[in-house]
């Protein structure tokens, strides 16, 4: 993409002396977008611009590979963009946990097994986890291949603005502790949860209500382990679940999420009680006996997309976790992440290509942003509210524990966007009393 005019206009305020709130006299690097966190959300973001022939920056505090704190499942969404970058091989090769349905259980310790539909006759399974630490670093190296340059280890710290347009972004580079100014056309905040860019724009904050505090650890040689996800709904953790998700060689992931709100009104200590969960709950103590915990439990905060930020302004966009795009029930961000970066990508081109990247222009994106997740968060929502009712959670689990025919119900909702929809009619929940 050319960028002459980008070029001209930066030496045109170099030379008016107003270029960066620092008056530096360096000329900065500039790009056609800058794109803030290489996580899933701003390496898809950035393989996306670049592919479209953009000029882009990738930066990150981190060096990767990196750990994430996660659940490390990878949904279809975020299999969707794994398949477009053609890197499902690169996945397949990694170590993972294979997924093939996901086990409920009740507060009153029903527990159902729902099978997830295989795609391809057998031989994939239907779905993937994967540490974190090496799903970040196949998206990154994938964005690394594309882009024009990347910098790990460069904190983002500021903002450069021009009047109230976002023209730039102040770096600490932390190998070798210079502080850096770069300017764009674009600005991208895939900075996650902490997202500066968001703070910045006005837009970081985390209402208790919308916000989620979940702990993780990695243990080994849990008995009785699956193919499954599994999601435990526990009488001492409620609302909010406790999940085992398996990974490669007999390890899994462990964790624990509730509301901000609840934690706090409840005066609750998630590591702790998850600490007893595992060693006292008649469900798990006999199963984690012999586990090992492989790595110190771990706190992180999910911003649920029950309420989405505003993601757009004058010379920017915000993606994942810092649009807030966080499933309100299941937890899952990765896929939102990956989703929203393609969306941005695709309108963050036409932009930077038309030489407008105007709040007006960029108002589209959170329009498309929308019309693809909205419903699916309002359903989740929705279920995340139903299932603070203990009882439903009990009728729910206890007649699919007993009927055949209500968990393959179950197991379609699960898998399909539109059936997902039923589990918000009261009607659903009439029929199971009377199943
Ligand atoms: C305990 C837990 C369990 C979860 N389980 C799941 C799950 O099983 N499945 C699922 O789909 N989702 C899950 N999620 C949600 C998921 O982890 C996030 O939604 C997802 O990581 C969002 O991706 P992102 O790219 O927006 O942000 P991140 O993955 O957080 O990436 C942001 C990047 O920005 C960088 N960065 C931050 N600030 C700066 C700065 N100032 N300058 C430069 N770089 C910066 C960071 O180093 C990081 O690499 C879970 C979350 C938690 C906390």
């Amino acid at each position: 993409m050319p960028d002459d005019s980008m070029q001209a206009s930066a030496n045109a305020v170099v030379a008016a002396g107003t270029y960066g709130a620092m008056g530096s006299a360096n000329a900065a690097e500039t790009y056609d977008a800058i794109v803030v966190g290489a996580g899933p959300g701003g390496s898809t973001t950035a393989a996306y611009l670049a592919r479209a022939g953009a000029k882009v920056l990738l930066l990150d505090r981190a060096k990767f590979p990196r750990d994430k704190v996660c659940g490390d499942a990878l949904s279809g969404k975020a299999m969707a963009v794994v398949k477009d970058f053609g890197l499902e091989a690169q996945i397949e090769q990694s170590p993972h946990g294979r997924i093939n349905g996901c086990l409920f259980s009740s507060p009153d310790k029903k527990i159902i097994e729902i099978p997830f539909a295989r795609k391809d006759g057998g031989g994939r399974p239907a779905g993937y986890s994967v540490r974190r630490e090496v799903s970040d670093n196949v998206f990154f190296q994938y964005a690394k291949k594309q882009v024009a340059r990347t910098i790990e280890g460069a904190i983002a710290t500021d903002l450069i603005m021009d009047g109230d347009k976002v023209i730039g972004v102040k770096v600490r580079d932390t190998n070798d502790g210079t502080e850096k100014e770069f300017h764009a056309k674009l600005i991208i905040g895939a900075d996650g949860v902490t997202s500066m860019v968001a703070r910045k724009v006005g837009v970081g904050d985390l209402p208790p209500e919308h916000t989620c505090i979940a702990v993780r650890a990695y243990f080994d040689g849990i008995a009785g382990m699956k193919d499954f996800l599994e999601i435990h709904f526990l009488d001492e953790a409620l609302p909010g679940y406790f999940w085992i998700f398996p990974l490669e060689n007999g390890k899994a992931n462990v964790g624990l999420g509730m509301i901000q709100k609840d934690i706090t009104a409840q005066k609750i200590q998630l590591a702790p009680l998850m600490e007893r969960i595992v060693r006292q709950n008649p469900l798990f103590a006999e199963r984690f006996k012999n586990a090992k915990q492989l790595t110190p439990t771990i706190g992180w905060t999910l911003p649920f997309g029950s309420k989405i930020r505003k993601a757009y302004g004058n010379g920017y966009m915000l993606v994942g976790d810092a649009a807030s795009l966080v499933d309100p029930f299941s937890g899952e961000g990765f896929g939102n992440a990956t989703t929203s970066g393609k969306i941005a990508a695709r309108i963050g081109a036409k932009a930077i290509m038309a030489n407008d990247t105007s709040e007006h222009a960029l108002s589209e994106y959170q329009r498309e942003l929308e019309a693809e997740l909205k419903a699916e968060l309002d359903t989740s929502y929705t279920m995340q509210k139903l299932g603070k009712q203990k009882w439903l959670l009990n009728l729910v689990i206890g007649k699919a524990h007993k009927s055949p025919e209500i968990r393959e119900l179950i197991s379609g909702m699960l898998s399909k966007e539109e059936a997902k929809k039923e589990l918000k009619s009261p009607l659903f929940y009439l029929k199971l009393l009377f199943a």
